[in-house]
């Protein structure tokens, strides 16, 4: 007690004393006109790829890798000594390195995760949350972020290692808090190099505010650990609610960093990636994510362009050359540790404000090979040490044996046109868990006579450039056996903490589900003569679901040539149409069973929450199958193909540069060559419609 008092006491004289002698003396000092520039740097999307490496395959890939993305920093820092370093979230989940450290073998609160590890290292300022920061669960993300969220029965350690920068989400609150589970916004105190109207360089403060915001779907994506304990609120509704709030302490700058992509359909709070409209709001940047692609369009020779889903947007709102969203400087930093997100904008102090002085402003989503497009920038050599445990331990974890070979690779470069290598086995693997189920379980004895198929998609296969594809037997030729590993089930159902559910729909639905698959497809007009992109976007590749049933029972063509919505042709079941009153149980996950894809999908159809992940469930499944997966029992099924169309020009699909033979080996004619690069790396390939 009287220690307390004591405390007090001296804390009120500070306080008197800062009153009579400290009161803003920067402020006064700064003459008008004079001027700063900043620079907002951003990564997104790190998922976990923090060295150059893939723990799939395991070998090097300098495509990507948060210890490249270092040197992007470096060089950023040494252009303007004024930066202020962000994160735009899902980063805690994506490779084996995070499955290790959150599934294998969970870091304890003492340890501090190997992804914060290098993040502290490179001094971040601050950070968002995204979606797939949720998949292992609030106690575990608590702990890693030394965050108390006020909600019962999640419970961290005390003092648990964390980021060393403030992280940021407005629009989540506790169900039984009512308030924010995170810091709905921070403000960043900087200083930072100006220049007066002499010309003479001083100090200044600013402070950078910023908000965070991921799409309210978590809800649906993560309900096993969200349910009754957060609710969402909409992005706008959120940034409205505290903009003002940070206004008034004295935000100079109002960043945010909103994990969701841009979409120019009105408003909703529901909506997935409702980012473009948070432009409407008092904010003066945004850092986009989630979407996993690039914006404004890549400044270095041969770079990427706009993604077709980004430059079909509306000219009117959205500049994907400067990176302006109704004005707004945008950023979105592709995925990986790829690029780094560069907004650099001059500030004029004027009657007492700084303004930020628009026609300065630049936009960059900066690359590995931005300096002349071809020369790669090195690794910053200070990161890979800080973690060499880390990822050494998690290749031996990726190494250990399952005990069952397989004859054939499973790869997914020719998913898109046909190929069910990779996927078949996914199918397999959730089809027998349901049948199980409900053989098994009395609860679920009135579906006994309901067939049951499985559907999964090609998880990896182009989303995140020309070496994201599956590709389980890397070293492996088709005639050989190749023993498989712990990595394999994660490089075929990379998302590792989906789980299992099955749900019940109707053949109407069935249909009205594939055309979801069917619509990543261009409309293909066989009349032209000049090249047509038969996958323009990768961006939602992941929603590419293939279905399955045993002795190739279901049969569906997909017509390339119609409109998207009514591309599903000759849809059969055992060889009879497919009756749109008659029931089916899918075997799927959590993100597709209740993520409303189609209507049916709406979280009312399911029958079987299981608590198992997929990924589990295939290794399982794996295992019990060997001691060989061969290619006639489980890779070589054809539940589809395109209505046959000869076309007057080339089709082609974007695939990694010398897979030819692969597609040859699956028995694939309608893949006809290989005919060069595009801008990206992806090797073209020439696709025959009418084989
Ligand atoms: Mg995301
Ligand atoms: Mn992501």
């Amino acid at each position: 007690m009287k220690t307390k008092f004591t405390f007090s006491v001296l804390a009120a004289a500070v306080l008197v004393a800062c009153v009579a002698g400290c009161n803003s003396p920067t402020a006064d000092a700064i003459p008008e006109g004079t001027t700063v520039k900043l620079s907002l740097l951003e990564t997104t999307d790190i998922h976990q790829n923090l060295l150059s490496y893939n723990y799939y395959s395991l070998a090097a890939d300098t495509s990507l890798g948060l210890e490249r993305t270092a040197s992007l920093i470096k060089a950023a820092r040494a252009e303007n000594p004024n930066t202020v370093l962000l994160d735009d979230g899902d980063n805690i989940q994506g490779t084996l390195l995070g499955d290790f450290q959150a599934v294998a073998t969970p870091v304890t609160c003492g340890q501090t995760l190997a992804l914060h590890k290098v993040m502290n290292a490179l001094q971040y300022d601050g950070g968002g949350v995204g979606n797939h920061e949720f998949n292992y669960g609030l106690p575990f993300l608590s702990q890693v972020t030394n965050t108390d969220f006020g909600i019962p029965g999640v419970n961290k350690g005390t003092g648990c290692g964390a980021p060393n920068y403030p992280l940021v989400l407005t629009n989540v609150d506790g169900v039984s808090s009512g308030k924010p589970i995170f810091n709905p916004y921070a403000l960043l105190d900087k200083s930072f190099v100006a220049t007066k109207p002499d010309g003479v360089t001083t100090l200044v403060k600013i402070k950078v505010g910023i908000l965070g915001f991921v799409p309210p779907q978590i809800l649906q994506w993560d309900q096993k650990n969200l349910e009754g304990k957060v609710v969402v609120n909409g992005v706008v509704e959120s940034a409205n609610k505290y903009i003002p709030e940070m206004r008034s302490k004295g935000a100079n700058v109002v960043v945010a960093l909103s994990h969701g992509g841009l979409d120019a359909s009105a408003y909703s709070p529901k909506m997935e990636n409702g980012s473009l409209h948070l432009t409407k709001t008092d904010i003066d940047a945004l850092m986009v994510g989630h979407s996993h692609l690039v914006f404004p369009m890549a400044k270095e020779t041969g770079g990427p362009k706009l993604d077709v889903s980004l430059s079909s947007l509306p000219a009117d709102q959205v500049d994907g050359v400067k990176g302006l969203v109704n004005g707004v400087p945008t950023v979105m930093g592709q995925s990986w540790g790829r690029r780094l997100g560069i907004i650099s904008m001059t500030l004029a102090y004027r009657s007492g404000k700084w303004v930020v002085q628009k026609d300065l402003t630049t936009v960059e989503a900066r690359g590995f090979k931005y300096t002349d497009g071809s020369t790669l920038v090195a690794a910053e050599p200070s990161i890979a040490p800080l973690i060499d445990t880390e990822h050494k331990a998690t290749i031996a974890y990726a190494s250990q044996p399952l005990g069952t070979s397989t004859e054939f690779p499973m790869s997914a470069y020719f998913a898109l046109v046909g190929d069910v290598s990779a996927i078949q086995i996914v199918n397999q693997a959730q089809q027998d868990y349901v049948r199980t189920q409900i053989a098994s379980n009395p609860t679920l004895a009135a579906y006994k006579n309901i067939p049951v198929i499985s559907c999964s998609a090609p998880f990896k296969a182009g989303r995140n450039g020309p070496t994201d594809f599956t590709d389980v037997a890397p070293a492996a030729t088709p005639a050989s056996v190749f023993a498989l590993q712990v990595r394999n089930p994660g490089d075929l159902y990379v998302f590792g903490n989906n789980n299992l559910q099955a749900v019940k729909i109707k053949g109407v639905d069935l249909k009205a589900w594939l055309e979801i698959p069917a619509g990543q497809f261009a409309q293909i007009n066989p009349m032209l003569t000049t090249e047509q992109d038969l996958v323009p976007s990768y961006s939602t590749i992941f929603n590419f679901d293939v279905f399955y049933a045993d002795n190739n029972g279901l049969k569906y063509e997909i017509d390339v040539t119609k409109p998207k919505g009514s591309r599903i042709a000759n849809l059969t079941y055992n060889s009879v149409a497919v009756d749109p009153a008659a029931d089916f149980i899918v075997a799927t996950n959590d993100f597709r069973a209740g993520g409303k894809l189609i209507p049916a999908l709406d979280g009312s159809t399911i029958i079987l929450k299981s608590p198992d992940a997929n990924q589990a469930i295939v290794a399982d499944y794996i295992k019990k199958s060997g001691p060989k997966l061969t290619l006639a029992a489980n890779g070589a099924s054809r539940p589809w193909s395109f209505v046959k169309t000869t076309t007057a020009g080339p089709v082609f699909l974007r695939v990694t540069t010398g897979k030819l033979a692969v597609a040859q080996a699956q028995n694939l004619p309608r893949v006809v060559s290989e005919t060069g690069l595009d801008a990206n790396g992806f090797g073209k390939y020439r696709i025959d419609l009418s084989q």
